[in-house]
This record gives structure tokens, C-alpha cells and sequence, in this order.
């Protein structure tokens, strides 16, 4: 099925509409803050960072509960020209610059993961991209970062904020560890 809602179609005086977006990262192979920092500087080649959440640590979450090295994670807000499915493709190739195989095990430890979470309040449903991201919603990981920059933003299928469902989710298992010094970009990491 192919199901792909716009509501912020370009027009003759707005040809190339920007459209808000938010991205997940994480990484949890390698040094995590520096895959983090690389995919914000590689991902700001083609868009502009607007918004970025403070950095988490967090355990690994896997389908069957064994461990794994926990994660770096962050969101970040983007603008861009982009179209979804084009946006896909170019964190993919920012996914594998930064050194990820381009296949790689579905749990299996990561140099660098991007997800896309929501594009404006578009839903898409493709065999390649499905947006708003479909297990955002449960992950506090996710979630938590998020709510830093999007709270007041109302998931298109389920109707709450953001806020809202980052506190439905709880913070188990993941840990602020940055302060003011991260910022995504530029700076010499945490303090
Ligand atoms: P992962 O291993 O979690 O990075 O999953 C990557 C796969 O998920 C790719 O094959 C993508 O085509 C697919 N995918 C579907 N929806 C999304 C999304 N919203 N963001 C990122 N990847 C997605």
C-alpha cells in the first residue's frame, strides 16, 4: 500500500515548500558522540540543523532481552527541500559514510542509526519508509530526546503531543549525560 498525505503542498508562490523534520540518532559501536557529531555535520550538507536535543545514554534494546553495548542518543529538528523518501535515501548514504555497511542485522550493534520520525504531519506508507516512525511511540529513547525539542508537536495518527507520550513512556533505561556543551555541533563534547 502506498499511502502518502500532504498538507503542506508547494505552490506557485512557494515552489520548493521547506518542510519541518525530525530525525532519531544513535550509535552504539565505536566513539558514539563522535558518530553523532559526524552524522550532524554530514546530515547539515543537505539540510539545515535547526534544533538539537541534549545527548542520552541508554541501554540497548533488543526483541529478545539480551544485552548489547548501550547507545548514544539524540533527535534533532531539520529543515529541508527533501521529499521523504529522497530524505531516506540521503541518511542512508550519511549512515554509511560514517562507516555503517549498507546491510547491516536488524538489532545488531551500530556505528550510526537515523531514523526518520516525522516529516511535517505527512504519513507514509511505503515498502522502504513508513512515517511517523512506527515504534517511536514505545521507546523511551526515542522519546525522551525528542520531547527536549518537538513536546508540543501532536503525532498525526495517535492525536497527543509528543510530551504527552514521552511521559506515558517513562525514562527507564536512559540517562542524560550532557550539558550545555554538546549542542550537536561545533564544541568540544560534554563536560
Ligand atoms: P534499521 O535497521 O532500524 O535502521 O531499519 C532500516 C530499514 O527500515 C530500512 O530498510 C528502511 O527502508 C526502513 N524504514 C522504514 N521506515 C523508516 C523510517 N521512518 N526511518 C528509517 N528507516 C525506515
Amino acid at each position: 500500500m502506498t499511502l502518502w498525505r500532504r498538507e503542506r503542498l508547494p505552490t506557485p508562490s512557494s515552489p520548493s515548500a521547506v518542510a519541518d523534520v525530525y530525525i532519531a540518532l544513535g550509535a552504539n559501536l565505536g566513539d558514539r558522540e563522535a558518530n553523532l557529531r559526524s552524522a550532524l555535520r554530514a546530515i547539515e550538507d543537505g539540510a539545515r540543523v535547526v534544533a538539537v536535543s541534549s545527548l542520552f545514554e541508554t541501554d540497548a534494546v533488543t526483541p529478545d532481552g539480551s544485552d548489547g553495548p548501550p547507545y548514544y542518543n539524540a533527535a534533532c529538528r531539520i529543515e529541508t527541500q527533501l521529499e521523504p523518501l529522497d530524505l531516506l535515501r540521503f541518511l542512508q548514504a550519511v549512515e554509511r559514510q560514517i562507516g555503517r555497511p549498507p546491510i547491516a542485522k536488524r538489532w545488531a550493534p551500530r556505528l550510526i542509526d537515523l531514523d526518520l520520525l516525522l516529516y511535517e504531519s505527512d504519513i507514509v506508507e511505503t515498502v522502504d519508509l513508513t512515517v511517523p516512525h512506527p515504534r517511536m511511540a514505545e521507546r523511551p529513547f526515542v522519546l525522551v530526546p525528542l520531547a527536549e525539542i518537538a513536546g508540543d508537536i501532536v503525532h498525526p495518527i495517535l492525536d497527543r503531543t509528543i510530551a504527552d507520550l514521552a511521559r506515558e513512556a517513562g525514562d527507564a533505561g536512559v540517562r542524560r549525560i550532557t550539558g550545555e556543551r554538546w549542542g550537536g555541533l561545533g564544541g568540544d563534547g560534554p563536560g
